[in-house]
């Protein structure tokens, strides 16, 4: 299970084991099935590789441990998503980019390069692929952290849709929908829903 937790740290601050960049252990097992009351232990850390404007490189992540049941939980900076090594604020920047400013896909490409020499058109597609076929779980979250997200009755067309849900998304600020998103549901906004997170 992941954690996702807001802080002013940059990721730079995560490249090394870092003890106080991460929230105090959970006084409550946080798995439904066990919620025992007991303080989780420290368990580590897993490195991730992180990609970013200002930072690229390896990221540590502590884990705790429920004492009693014995499952794990990783502490993750809003600015991590499982899965993906691109910084969550770099992928939104760009479907924001792409939706709402109406830019030509070749144009961006040319323009994100220029931060991210490495980046491929097919990662942006694969961007705008997983936020469309996300839309219904995203909806779903969305709706519980800010509701009245689109009216009743409109059912807009996606890419309609995503730039609706992309202005919503910086309304309410990146950092607060990244971290309300993946509490409230369990996942991130661009998780493949084959995968069990
Ligand atoms: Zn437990």
């Amino acid at each position: 299970m992941q954690i996702v937790f807001y802080t002013d740290s940059p990721a730079l601050d995560f490249s090394q084991m870092n003890e106080k960049a991460f929230p105090s252990a959970p006084e409550k097992c946080p798995f439904a099935d066990c919620a025992m009351p007991v303080n989780l232990k420290k368990h580590g850390y897993y490195k991730r590789f992180f990609i970013s404007k200002d930072f690229s490189g390896v990221l540590f992540i502590r884990r705790y441990i429920c004492p009693v049941c014995g499952r794990t939980v990783s502490m993750l900076p809003f600015f991590c998503i499982r899965y993906f090594q691109y910084s969550a604020i770099d992928i939104l920047n760009i479907l924001y980019e792409l939706y709402a400013s109406g830019i030509s896909l070749e144009k961006l490409i040319k323009k994100v390069k220029h931060d991210f020499p490495f980046i491929e058109r097919r990662h942006i597609n694969y961007y705008r692929k997983r936020l469309v076929a996300n839309r219904q779980l995203i909806q779903y979250g969305l709706n519980l952290i800010s509701p009245g997200f689109i009216q009743a009755g409109e059912i807009p067309e996606n890419q309609q849709w995503a730039k609706i849900f992309l202005q919503e998304v910086y309304s309410i600020h990146p950092h607060v929908f990244l971290v309300d998103f993946s509490n409230i549901t369990g996942k991130s906004f661009m998780t493949s829903q084959n995968i069990i997170a």
